[in-house]
């Protein structure tokens, strides 16, 4: 069998590519279904874009690499074919744009997109043996019911990254880029929850509250969720793919900064109140109960001098925290690291080297922010590759 295009790895970028590269494709995924990450992302929403997208929000070896590939398919071209589909959406927050319905629609809008392009697709399939001729690639194509030899001109691997194994992740791209000489960087998981000794947050689970988190002096501004084994919540993941280990984070409570006023200000009016009581009224109040634990906030406002308030508002706005680790692979939405862009093209994910062979989506080195920025990513990558190709 013969074939213009074999792509491997039937998720976002993989769909997006095969449904505009042309001619002849083949698309091949080990898993039951297509898109299984896209059908539980977002909350079974799929936060498909962010209106804010902008190079600034990734983080790569090369943060230039990027660029191209997203300025030459942006959220708005992606916002414009859901629109053309009939998909409702609507903004969430902070420019996150969500299905209403549900994310299997945008899967079933790549599933007939690919259909209409006479893509043919076979799943719980694997590729194996591959190698490069002079004009085309040859590889094993092993499906249920039995294995086949083929031949591709170009080969795309979209198989994503390692998280969530559970789910059919694996290093596959890694190895195919090492076995045709391609650099690979250090790779980890990112968009991750932290853990700590002892479960020190354990008795707080469940509280959330909006916090400032700063890890590697990269700082995020949204919800803090306090969890049983430590922190979560998306400004918590953020962080995560700035942090290292050993290094400590920095959680500000109060991210509007006006506690000190705020707190002089109730003293003033109502100076036998009880001090956690008011603080109660700018924290969760069992947030409030956990801290008075470990920092003695007994007593009344009165009892509370200029010196103290301050000294509190400051600790509650730089609170130091060491993670012991995060949740690793196992529920992190993303791998930071991977296919090293120096060895690609940015205009086209072909690897500079190894004419026809192609890398994208969340393989490559290439980690968007939290909010619909590595969906964008698929989206993007997946079109210059797919131009490229059809360009000839
Ligand atoms: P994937 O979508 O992971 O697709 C890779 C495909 O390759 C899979 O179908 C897999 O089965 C297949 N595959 C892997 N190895 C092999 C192999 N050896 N042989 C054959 N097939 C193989 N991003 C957002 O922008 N917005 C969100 O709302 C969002 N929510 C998320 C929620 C969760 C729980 C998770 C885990 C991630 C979320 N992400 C979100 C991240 C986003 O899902 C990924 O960045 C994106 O799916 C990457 O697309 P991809 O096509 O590169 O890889």
């Amino acid at each position: 069998m013969q074939f213009d295009t074999v792509i491997i790895g039937a998720g976002a970028a993989g769909m997006m590519c095969a449904a505009h590269v042309g001619g002849r494709v083949l698309i091949v995924d080990h898993a039951k279904a297509p898109g299984e990450k896209i059908r539980i992302s977002g909350g079974g929403r799929c936060n498909f874009t962010n209106m804010y997208c902008a190079p600034d929000s990734f983080l790569s070896q090369n943060p230039h690499f990027a660029k191209s590939a997203l300025a030459r398919y942006t959220q708005w071209d992606f916002i414009e074919l859901v629109d053309r589909h009939g998909i409702p959406w609507h903004e969430k927050t902070l420019g996150q744009l969500f299905c209403d319905h549900s994310a299997k629609d945008i899967i079933e809008m790549l599933r007939g997109l690919m259909q209409a392009a006479g893509v043919e697709l076979r799943l719980q399939s694997s590729v194996s043996n591959i190698e490069q001729h002079d004009d085309h690639f040859s590889l094993t194509l092993q499906t249920p019911d039995r294995q086949a030899q083929i031949k591709a001109r170009h080969l795309v691997i979209a198989t994503g990254g390692k998280s969530i194994p559970k789910m059919g992740a694996t290093g596959f791209a890694y190895d195919i880029a090492r076995q045709f000489g391609l650099p690979v960087t250090d790779t980890r998981p990112a968009l991750v929850p932290f853990t700590f000794a002892e479960r020190r947050f354990a008795e707080i689970s469940g509280v959330s509250t909006p916090a400032r988190v700063t890890a590697g002096g990269t700082s995020f501004d949204e919800a803090l969720l306090f969890t049983h084994r430590g922190l979560s919540g998306p400004a918590v993941l953020q962080a995560s793919s700035y942090w290292r280990e050993g290094d400590p984070i920095t959680v500000n409570l109060i991210p509007a900064n006006d506690l000190f006023d705020n707190l002089r200000a109730q003293r003033q009016i109502s100076g036998r109140k009880n001090l956690t009581t008011e603080l109660a009224q700018h924290l969760p109040a069992r947030l409030v109960d956990h801290l008075s634990t470990q920092m003695e906030l007994s007593g009344n406002l009165a009892d509370w001098s200029d010196a103290r308030l301050s000294d509190l508002a400051q600790a509650l706005a730089a609170w130091e925290l060491s993670p012991s680790g995060t949740e690793g692979y196992r529920t992190a939405e993303v791998t930071l690291g991977g296919i090293d862009t120096d060895a690609l093209s940015s205009s086209t994910m072909m690897a500079k080297d190894i004419p026809n062979l192609f890398f994208i989506g969340e393989a490559v080195d290439v980690t968007g922010w939290l909010g619909g920025y590595n969906f964008q990513w698929a989206w993007s990558s997946a079109m210059a590759c797919a131009r490229s190709i059809a360009d000839g």
